[in-house]
C-alpha cells in the first residue's frame, strides 16, 4: 500500500467541472484502500490572477515542487485578454512546465472503437489506434538563441535557432524506449537529418542509445515530412514516435485529430528522475478552458479522467487500476453514452456529471 500526494489545479473555464469527475475516481480509489491519495488544491491561471494578481504564485509553486504529481485542468479565457502578457493565465502553465523542468511531453492518440466512425479517416484505418507521441518540450527552435527580428523598413530579418545537445536527445530517447517496452516495443525516431544538423545529431544519438541499451526495441528512423504523411495514410503502423519540440507540436495535433474530439485527449509532461527515482510530472487534458461551454454541464470529462489514468501509469505504478478505468471509459462509450462534443445520431446525451457517474458505475461493476 502506498500513499501519494496529488496537487489538483483545476484552473479556469470548464476546469473545475471536469476535475470534479476525476476526483470521483480518486475518491473511489481511496475507498478501496490499496493505493491512496492525499489531495491538495490550489488556484492557477486566471482564477489565481483574480485572487492574487499572479497566474502562478510562489506558494502554489512550492506545493507543485513537493507533490508526487500534478493534475491540471485548463487555463485561460477572454476575461483576461487585457491583462499584461507576463501575467496572462497561460503564463501560469508555462511557469509550471519551466520551473519543474518538464522536458518530455507524452501525447497518446487513442481511438476507442465506439468513436472510430467520428474520425475524418476511414473507420478501418483508425479503429483501435493507439499511438504515443513523445515530444521534446524544453529545447529546440522555440527556445534557441538568437531569436530576433533585426533590420528596419521593408527589409527586416527574422531568426529562430534550432539547438539540441546530446544529453537533451539522450534523455527524451530513453523515455521513448522505456515506454515502448511497456507497449508495442516499437519506436519511430523522427527528424530531418537530410537538411538539418540537429537532425543528424538526433539520429546519431538515438541510434547509439538503441545499440547500447535498447536493442530489444524495434527502431525506425523516419523523416518528419514522411511521418506526417504516414500518420494519415497508415496510422496503425506506429507505436511510439519520439521527436523534437517543433515536429512534435505539429505531429501530435495531426495524430490527435485522427481520434475525434479534443475532449478525449489526455497528456503527460515528465521531468528528470531524482536520486530516489521519482520524476516530476504534470497530467492535463490537451484542450483549453472551453469558455463557450463553461458552467453548462456540457464539457466532456474523459480527457481529464484519461489524464488521471496516465498519472496512475507513469507516476504511481498503478497499471492495473489504470486499465480498470480506461476499460470503464471504453465500456461507457460502447453503451452509446455521449457528451455533446461526441454526440452522434441514435446515441444518448449525458452531462459532464452524468459521464463521470457512468464511468464510476462501470468501474464498480468491473471491480465487483
Ligand atoms: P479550447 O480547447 O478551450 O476549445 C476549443 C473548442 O473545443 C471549443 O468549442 C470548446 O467548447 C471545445 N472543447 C474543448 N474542450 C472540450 C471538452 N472537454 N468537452 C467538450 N468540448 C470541448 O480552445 P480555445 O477555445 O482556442 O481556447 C480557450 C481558452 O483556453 C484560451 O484562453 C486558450 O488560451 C486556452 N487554452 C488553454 C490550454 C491549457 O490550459 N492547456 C490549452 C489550449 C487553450
Amino acid at each position: 500500500m502506498a500513499n501519494f500526494d496529488l496537487l489538483l489545479l483545476a484552473g479556469d473555464g470548464i476546469g473545475s467541472e471536469i476535475m470534479a469527475q476525476a476526483v470521483k475516481i480518486i475518491d473511489w480509489l481511496n475507498r478501496q484502500g490499496d493505493h491512496t491519495f492525499t489531495l491538495e488544491e490550489d488556484l492557477v491561471g486566471g482564477a489565481s490572477y483574480d485572487a492574487h494578481k499572479s497566474p502562478a504564485t510562489d506558494a502554489m509553486m512550492a506545493k507543485a515542487m513537493k507533490a508526487d504529481a500534478i493534475l491540471f485542468g485548463s487555463v485561460g479565457g477572454s476575461k483576461w485578454d487585457n491583462v499584461d502578457y507576463a501575467l496572462r493565465p497561460e503564463a501560469g502553465l508555462l511557469r509550471l512546465r519551466k520551473d519543474l523542468e518538464l522536458f518530455a511531453n507524452l501525447r497518446p492518440a487513442l481511438c476507442y472503437p465506439a468513436l472510430a466512425v467520428g474520425s475524418s479517416l476511414k473507420t478501418e484505418l483508425v479503429e483501435g489506434l493507439d499511438i504515443m507521441i513523445v515530444r521534446e518540450l524544453t529545447g529546440g527552435v522555440y527556445f534557441g538563441e538568437p531569436k530576433e527580428i533585426t533590420g528596419r523598413g521593408n527589409e527586416k530579418r527574422a531568426v529562430d535557432t534550432q539547438v539540441y545537445t546530446t544529453s537533451e536527445i539522450d534523455r527524451i530517447a530513453r523515455i521513448a524506449f522505456d515506454l515502448a517496452r511497456k507497449r508495442g516495443n516499437k519506436v519511430h525516431s523522427v527528424e530531418k537529418n537530410n537538411v538539418m544538423a540537429t537532425g543528424v545529431l538526433w539520429k546519431e544519438v538515438v541510434g547509439q542509445i538503441h545499440k547500447e541499451d535498447f536493442s530489444d526495441v524495434e527502431l525506425h528512423h523516419m523523416l518528419a515530412d514522411n511521418c506526417s504523411m504516414q500518420l494519415v495514410r497508415q496510422p496503425k503502423q506506429f507505436d511510439v514516435i519520439v521527436t523534437d519540440n517543433l515536429f512534435g507540436d505539429m505531429l501530435s495535433d495531426t495524430a490527435a485529430m485522427l481520434t475525434g474530439s479534443l475532449g478525449m485527449l489526455p497528456s503527460a509532461s515528465l521531468g528528470a528522475e531524482d536520486e530516489g527515482g521519482k520524476r516530476r510530472a504534470m497530467y492535463e487534458p490537451v484542450h483549453g478552458s472551453a469558455p463557450d461551454i463553461a458552467g453548462q454541464g456540457k464539457a466532456n470529462p474523459l480527457a481529464m479522467i484519461g489524464s488521471l489514468t496516465m498519472a496512475m501509469r507513469y507516476s504511481f505504478d498503478m497499471g492495473k487500476e489504470a486499465d480498470l478505468v480506461d476499460d470503464a471509459i471504453a465500456a461507457v462509450l460502447a453503451q452509446n453514452l455521449r457528451t455533446a462534443d461526441i454526440m452522434m445520431d441514435g446515441m444518448e446525451m449525458v452531462s459532464t456529471d452524468g459521464m463521470g457517474d457512468a464511468v464510476i458505475s462501470e468501474i464498480e461493476k468491473a471491480a465487483g
